[in-house]
């Protein structure tokens, strides 16, 4: 039988979650037997690829970027998992979804500075003026809390997915740490 085509993304997150998938330590070797890892952070492939049957999408949607990563990542992929809370919720990044955008770039480029202060506008994605869920732009088929979630409920949940089967991820599970 063919491996399945595995990919995980980082959109804004601090790769905590990203962490924890590596924390699957000699599990790594199971997961392998039964998928390739056709596209991450963790492997030197630029592009997202065509053809993607499980996506784990660590991070919430902040930038333009973001924005046009997560709808490729849709398009090409067959099961979409909103990995750990910044995913699931919008959780940490969304904390200045309260304050105007660019009351939050003069804080951090400008007030907090004292070489050169200036807001970057070349080189850098552009922030979105609210932070979103990803399942707030495009469709998402598991999601999975946690901040970030346990090696044991990534593995069970990919496990899970790779045996064609839905996770029941509710025991398992808690926002938060
Ligand atoms: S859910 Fe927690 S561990 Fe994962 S990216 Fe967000 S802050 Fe980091």
């Amino acid at each position: 039988m063919s491996k399945l085509r595995l990919a995980t993304v980082w959109l804004d997150g601090c790769s905590g979650c990203h962490m924890s998938f590596l924390d699957l330590d000699e599990r790594l070797l199971a997961v392998a037997e039964k998928a390739d890892l056709v596209y991450s952070p963790l492997v030197d492939q630029k592009e997202f690829p065509a053809g993607v049957d499980i996506a784990l999408v660590e991070g919430a949607v902040s930038s333009e970027d973001d924005l046009h990563k997560i709808q490729v990542v849709r398009a090409r992929t067959r099961i979409l998992v909103s990995l750990g809370d910044c995913a699931v919720t919008a959780n940490v990044p969304s904390m200045r979804n309260k304050f105007p955008l660019q009351m939050s770039l003069d804080r951090a480029y400008k007030e907090n500075v004292t070489l050169d202060p200036g807001t970057p506008t070349q080189g850098v994605p552009a922030l979105l003026e609210k932070v979103r869920p990803i399942h707030e732009v495009v469709p998402v088929d598991v999601f999975i809390p946690g901040c970030p979630p346990s090696a044991d409920t990534i593995f069970y949940a990919v496990s899970e997915l790779l045996e064609g089967r839905s996770p029941d991820l509710s025991p398992r599970t808690r926002f938060g740490a």
